[in-house]
């Protein structure tokens, strides 16, 4: 590896601004033992340890010298574009080892041929303007080598057709699908197979991870190791797949593709339509339950009304799993829903009338494929809303989410480290976890026991930026506490403050929305300098807007806590309001801290607030991107002072100093403005 890394190697022949990190050839000679011994590692490497490279160079190494292929998967689609666009490409020019590297991204992201020629022959058009729109796309799917809808720049991002012609996995015809040889998933899925390297995201690898050995939706091709970067990610995304959930889309799709099924013999068409006009007349009453009331956006609890016994379908109304259905995040949200009875009613007879759907698609004579498809689907749907509805199995916690016009019925583990173990860890030789927040306190024991991670070597890469020099944290003193009436204005206050001192050239980062707006309505009156709202644009032209704008700043929330990067003094300073414990009243969360509480642990210690470090690290690495940054951190919840837990977050931050003088971060700025090395007094931390 110091050939490659070291002062006088290729790197740095090749790029005259590399600057040697020990860090960084220290995480990939750590990489190269896991591919070599054949074991599992996690690495924390902080911004500026180059720690893409650290692990690239090895995963190259190793797949050419075994020829078994190596799969990256990233968080976040910018590093997905930065691998693939930067570092893969310098390391082909680079390196004398010859490789191929390949992209695959989530099946949505591709066109699905057979139902884009089906489309011609069906409205899936909701507007006039849309007709150009699908004129356009038409045009290009007969051109375009990878059908990756990314190509299409200049079409919205958010394409209101564009759900009814991708290539997602429950539509898919598989083989018996007669485009199967030109579809792009067949083109893509062969690019894989024939490359070494090949970069996905947290959502493909994990979608596939849980159909991996199933008939339908697999793609990726084997792989003898997996990079998993933005590892921090993890848990979420894998309780998402592992979990099942059924949609108000996923019924409005079955009944559309039902519709356009080409059928000969016509008593059996009119007796389709028939059953078609049944299941959606009893799902718009199923569905009333789940948005009736204040019908607010968000993640809500499904709450066991009589639990007594299971909602099986036959049985008499009212012995439900789910009754009343609904139990919103606080008892003050409550939302009107039907009667259990009513509810019940409604799932039984949506249930016999999927059934119908089954039946008589599965008697039809000289089936059509597509009808063969449906048949599928109709069964994992009764399936998963049998298993939701149910909700009897312990291990999952039972949710549900509005988002715009869906509705979305979530069962999902609660752990999902027994999951990993089996499918992942126990499977695959050499699983690479890194990320630049996977400790707290110094330690990974956090991710160990989320991720079911017991046999992993470990370590934390050493980051080139010298913190010390390079940041201040203040933590202003006096606060009230986060909870108390008094907080909102003595935090707007203090962020007048600091911006005063900094110029503005800041995010000022909320944990929730309602702290952004009301910290936004009371601070941006008072300044001079540019002030940006999430949610008032796209989040790329929000980032844009604010790069060009001088001395602007921005008011967000956890959208904008990782994977964003403003180099240089645009961004001098991160303001974040309170510390970043995951909302209690999320299902989600609440199910993981009540196991915990039943395994006679303590969730707040073992999972709240190693959790929230991770987060505040998040939030804080958006400071300092090179070597060349100078900023200021702040974190105005007194909390991270007065309370025994503040110092476990001390310890977990980058070693800058820290100080309580308003005055001192000023000085600090006229400081960095003309030029000369930033100092400020006070005590050190890490
Ligand atoms: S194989 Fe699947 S994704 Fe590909 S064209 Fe056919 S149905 Fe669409």
């Amino acid at each position: 590896m110091h050939e490659i890394f070291g002062p006088e190697g290729l790197i740095s022949k090749a790029h005259p601004e590399y600057e040697h990190r020990p860090g960084q050839i220290e995480m990939a000679e750590a990489v190269l033992r896991a591919f070599e011994q054949k074991h599992h590692l996690i690495v924390e490497a902080g911004t500026g340890t180059g720690k893409t490279l650290a692990y690239l160079v090895p995963a190259i190494a190793a797949a050419c010298g075994s020829g078994a292929r190596v799969v990256i998967s990233t968080g976040t689609k910018n590093l997905q574009e930065q691998l693939m666009d930067k570092d893969i490409p310098f390391l082909q020019d680079v390196l004398p080892a010859k490789f191929r590297a390949a992209v695959m991204k989530g099946r949505n992201n591709y066109a699905c041929l057979h139902r884009i020629r089906r489309a011609e022959s069906m409205p899936v058009l909701e507007g006039l303007d849309q007709i150009d729109q699908f004129d356009e796309v038409f045009r290009w799917v007969t051109k375009t080598e990878t059908g990756d809808r990314a190509e299409l720049s200049n079409l919205p991002e958010n394409l209101p057709f564009w759900r009814h012609i991708d290539a997602r996995s429950d539509i898919c015809l598989g083989q018996q699908c007669p485009d199967f040889e030109p579809c792009f998933i067949t083109r893509m899925r062969q690019r894989a197979i024939d490359a070494d390297i090949v970069v996905v995201n947290h959502h493909l690898f994990f979608a596939d991870l849980a159909l991996r050995n199933g008939a339908y939706g697999a793609v990726l091709p084997d792989y003898a190791a997996v990079i998993l970067d933005e590892a921090h990610q993890i848990e979420d995304v894998a309780s998402e797949y592992f979990g099942t959930q059924v949609s108000t889309y996923q019924i409005d799709d079955l009944l559309r593709d039902v519709g356009i099924l080409k059928i000969e013999e016509g008593g059996a068409e009119r007796e389709l339509a028939r059953i078609s006009a049944r299941i959606q007349r009893f799902a718009d009453i199923f569905w009333i339950s789940f948005s009736e009331g204040r019908g607010l956006e968000g993640r809500f609890a499904l709450a066991p009304n009589m639990r007594g016994s299971s909602p099986t379908p036959g049985s008499p109304a009212g012995e439900s799993g789910w009754g009343g259905t609904v139990r919103e995040s606080s008892e003050a949200d409550q939302t009107s829903a039907l009667p259990a009875d009513a509810l019940t009613d409604a799932y039984f007879a949506l249930d016999n009338t999927l059934n119908r759907l089954e039946t008589t698609l599965d008697v039809l004579k000289d089936t059509p494929t597509d009808a063969e498809n449906i048949v599928r689907r109709t069964r994992q749907l009764r399936f998963d809303l049998n298993f939701i509805m149910k909700g009897e199995d312990k291990k999952f916690v039972y949710w549900l989410e509005r988002r715009g016009r869906g509705v979305f019925l979530r069962a999902s583990p609660i752990d999902v480290s027994g999951l990993l173990q089996d499918k992942l860890f126990q499977k695959v030789p050499t699983v690479i976890l890194t990320s630049a927040t996977l400790s707290s306190a110094g330690n990974f024991n956090f991710i160990r026991e989320r991720l079911g991670l017991d046999d992993a070597e470990e370590m934390i890469a050493e980051s080139i930026f010298d913190f010390e020099n390079q940041a201040v944290l203040y933590l202003p003193p006096r606060m009230p506490d986060p909870r108390s009436l008094q907080w909102a204005s003595a935090a707007a206050e203090e962020v007048i403050k600091i911006l005063n001192a900094t110029e503005g050239r800041a995010f000022v980062l909320s944990t929730s929305l309602s702290g952004m707006n009301e910290l936004y309505e009371r601070v941006s009156p008072q300044l001079d300098f540019p002030c940006l709202l999430q949610g008032s644009a796209s989040k790329g032209a929000l980032l844009r807007k604010f790069r060009n704008t001088p001395n602007a700043v921005l008011f967000a929330t956890s959208s904008f806590w990782q994977g964003v990067d403003v180099r240089g003094e645009q961004l001098s300073c991160v303001i974040i309001d309170k510390l970043p414990f995951a909302v209690p009243s999320d299902p989600v969360v609440a199910a993981r801290q009540r196991y915990i509480e039943d395994q006679g642990g303590s969730s707040f210690y073992e999972y709240s607030v190693p959790q929230a470090i991770i987060s505040l690290k998040q939030g804080l690495g958006r400071l300092i991107r090179s070597t060349t940054d100078r900023g200021v951190l702040a974190v105005l919840d007194p909390r991270i002072r007065t309370k025994m837990y503040g110092q476990a977050f001390l310890q977990s931050l980058p070693p800058c100093r820290i100080t309580s003088e308003i005055d001192e971060l000023a000085r600090v700025f006229e400081n960095q403005v003309s030029g000369s090395k930033f100092q400020v007094s006070g005590s050190t931390i890490g």
